[in-house]
């Protein structure tokens, strides 16, 4: 009988070292399934969906970090390592780190970091101390689900809108996670039928506005006016208490419809069309005609942001300065006492401190001295 020669198996599939990419990929699929735990365990065990929820979050941050690069989800960077990484042998970044890198690295600031870090801090609490979930607190219970609210509004809107090109190709489990979301709105619907209803219809017979909250869904988003024209405004849920942050309101260019503008994009609710930030300072900018507000005479008619760190977000809109990034506004621009720059919000003694884009003559001493 003859001998039959074995010729080396093949790997599986399941065999072959992981590649960053499929990495990624696992991380996402952990972030969907952990998040999705999170809600389903709301009302049955509260207290593992707070973990679990909070999970799920941070692993949606590390998977956007990981579609830069698996390094950046690495705590220190210096010493990250492919062959350690792929046996989970490092420490992972932080929430608060994680935020920095999406800000410097991807240029991707978040800023409704809070809301993220309002969920750690309730996730540590349940596990290191004695929680009113445990003795069943109403209150409690509602509280999880303005924050699961409050946190997935922001999750499901990076995941369309800023992150739409690493995750468009799960658009559909997205959208199973909104569908288990409705629980939490029933749920935070009853609460506003119960506890606020009547007062807020008051407040509108009294002429106060009031929206449909973008996070639970009810009619108790307070508007608060911040600025007439052009109109800055801000909304804060009376149930859920989210805090929409300044958002800019004008008429769209092609339609007349409503264009909501925030975290530098905006689009029109009625033709859809798309607003980016230098769009909207061709449309807002008013010509310049010498500053009534100040004595120093600018050249340029794009200003710096001290608040934000903005370069050249800020515009003259009439008597009114505003940093289309963060949409802060002022009514006057301060030049830099070491640089020159025009800002608004600048900090007192800027010759020796500096602007947002000068590090003034202190820092210039000691970097003179090194
Ligand atoms: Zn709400
Ligand atoms: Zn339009
Ligand atoms: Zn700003
Ligand atoms: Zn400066």
């Amino acid at each position: 009988m003859s001998k039959v020669s074995k010729t080396p198996e093949l790997k599986t599939k399941a065999e072959l070292p992981p590649t960053p990419k499929k990495l990624c990929n696992w991380v996402t699929n952990n972030a969907f399934d952990f998040l999705g735990k999170g809600i389903d365990e709301f009302q049955t065990d509260s207290k593992y969906s707070v973990i679990h929820f909070c999970t799920g979050v941070e692993l949606f941050l590390k998977a956007r970090l990981m579609k830069e690069h698996w390094s950046l989800v690495v705590r220190d960077m210096n010493k990250a390592d492919w062959n350690d990484f792929i046996k989970g042998k490092c420490n992972s970044v932080t929430l608060e780190e994680s935020f920095l890198r999406l800000a410097k690295i991807a240029n991707e600031p978040i800023s409704q970091k809070k809301v993220f870090m309002d969920l750690a801090d309730h996730r540590n609490r349940i596990l290191h101390f004695d929680h009113e979930l445990n003795r069943n607190v109403p209150q409690a219970l509602r509280d999880v689900a303005s924050e699961q609210c409050k946190a997935w509004h922001i999750i499901k809107s990076l995941l369309t809108e800023h992150w739409k090109e690493h995750f468009k190709q799960l658009q559909s489990k997205i959208d199973e996670l909104d569908l288990k979301m409705r629980k939490h709105r029933a749920y935070l619907q009853v609460v506003f039928e119960s506890d606020y209803e009547s007062d807020i219809k008051e407040e509108i017979a009294q002429g106060v506005i009031y929206n449909d909250c973008s996070s639970c869904g009810n009619h108790s988003a307070k508007v608060m006016v911040l600025l007439e024209q052009p109109s800055i405004q801000r909304e804060m849920c009376k149930v859920c208490g989210y805090d929409s942050y300044p958002y800019l309101v004008f008429n769209c260019i092609q339609c007349e419809g409503k264009v909501i503008f925030q975290d530098e994009n905006g689009s029109c609710e009625k033709c859809k069309k798309e607003y980016d930030i230098e769009e909207v300072k061709d449309i807002l900018s008013t010509t310049h005609e010498g500053m009534r507000n100040s004595d120093i005479a600018f050249t340029d008619w794009e200003f710096n942001c001290s608040w934000c760190d903005g370069y050249h977000t800020v515009i003259r809109n009439n008597e009114s300065f505003i940093c289309l990034n963060c949409l802060e506004d002022s009514d006057r621009i301060e030049s830099c006492g070491w640089c020159g720059e025009g800002s608004i919000n600048l900090q007192d003694f800027s010759g020796a401190f500096g602007c947002s884009q000068c590090e003034g003559s202190v820092g210039y001493q000691l970097g003179k001295d090194d």
